[in-house]
């Protein structure tokens, strides 16, 4: 395997280059920065100079998989290699997108915010939370079937988006983290007890607040990975940015019109003071790991709403400037959740 990715590899280099490229080098290299193996950037920089496959732990990070989803890796090298299909993935929230534009319009927009607020947990729960709308939808699945978040026959929900936080074992204990929270903060070290039942969760990140240990059992369910990057993530961007300015003056704020105009926008910010000008938002969050690919992707979209406003997680704000530059001409603006708010609140004359 590693020799085909070496050939692959070597094609993409100038000839001279790719004859000193032998099987230690790129060995050595995949444990590190990828920037060293890629061939020179042509003209802007390449997004992936920095990207690291590995953890501390020596293990494939999680956000690699998102990269084969949102990249288009060919199916047939992820059926070789990786069990988790890219095609599965694609098609997955594209049925939750199906699903969703069939409900009646009260029904989607309560649908839209259960993925963001009931992610996962306790089967009764869920089913209790979902309601009539549970039987209309099959994307959760057992976290029994899921190893990767099991620690002693235990899971822990992350405080932000309930979805199950990663555990990787670290020496004698666990790092136990959400891949898409750990850069605000939560991050934990699992120590084993010595008896039965859970060992001590410990924070380690500044959002790191108490979660109570559920058990890995088949009678706790969650959405599936794809479900929970495109659609849980997302809503949890909308909705934080809804609890941001509800409430302010001037402010009106309408979530998910998008029944009419499908995948459009999916938040409307209207500012309008008395005696100036009204102010148009029209919001819609997006949580990919790569920026790269959600560029392409939006480019690639036939319909693309001019005056549209994507909003990235804060973390991601670094990389907005080269999304922006990605769809500018298409009349497309780039920002994060806590700026946007911040030009709200600006607009209505709000304290920030
Ligand atoms: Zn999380």
């Amino acid at each position: 395997m590693l020799m085909d990715c070496l050939a692959v590899l070597r094609a993409a280099h100038q000839p001279e280059r790719a004859a000193q490229f032998g099987m230690k080098e790129f060995r050595q290299g995949l444990r590190g920065p990828l920037g060293p193996l890629l061939p020179p950037a042509s003209g802007r920089s390449d997004r992936f100079d920095s990207m690291r496959l590995f953890d501390a732990q020596g293990l494939v990070r999680d956000a690699v998989q998102d990269l084969c989803s949102e990249h288009l890796v060919p199916q047939v090298a992820l059926e070789q290699y990786w069990p988790w299909a890219r095609v599965r993935a694609e098609q997955e929230e594209q049925h939750l997108f199906d699903l969703m534009r069939r409900l009646a319009p009260e029904d989607y927009r309560r649908a839209r915010v259960l993925l963001g607020t009931h992610a996962a947990g306790p089967v009764r729960e869920l089913r209790r939370q979902w309601d009539r709308l549970w039987m209309r939808f099959d994307f959760f699945e057992s976290v029994a079937d899921w190893p990767w978040c099991q620690v002693d026959g235990w899971w822990y929900p992350c405080p932000v988006c309930r979805w199950p936080m990663r555990a990787a074992r670290s020496g004698a204990q666990f790092d136990v983290r959400c891949e898409a929270h750990a850069p605000r903060g939560v991050h934990y070290q699992y120590t084993p007890s010595k008896g039965p039942g859970p060992g001590e969760l410990t924070g380690t990140g500044k959002a790191a607040v108490a979660v109570t240990p559920l058990p890995a059992s088949s009678d706790h369910l969650t959405v599936s990975r794809p479900v929970w990057r495109y659609g849980t993530l997302p809503v949890l961007l909308e909705l934080q940015l809804r609890n941001e300015l509800v409430g302010l003056p001037f402010v009106e704020l309408e979530m998910w019109p998008g029944e009419q105009r499908p995948d459009e926008y999916d938040l409307h910010i209207t500012v309008a003071v008395p005696g100036k000008r009204t102010r148009h938002w029209r919001v819609d969050a997006k949580a990919w790991e790569s920026v790269v690919a959600l560029g392409k992707a939006l480019t690639a979209r036939p319909a693309l709403r001019k005056g549209l406003t994507i909003v990235l997680p804060d973390h991601q704000y670094s990389e907005r400037y080269f999304l922006a530059a990605q769809v500018h001409d298409r009349g497309v603006k780039v920002t994060t959740v806590s700026r946007l708010a911040n030009r709200v609140k600006a607009a209505c004359g709000a304290p920030r």
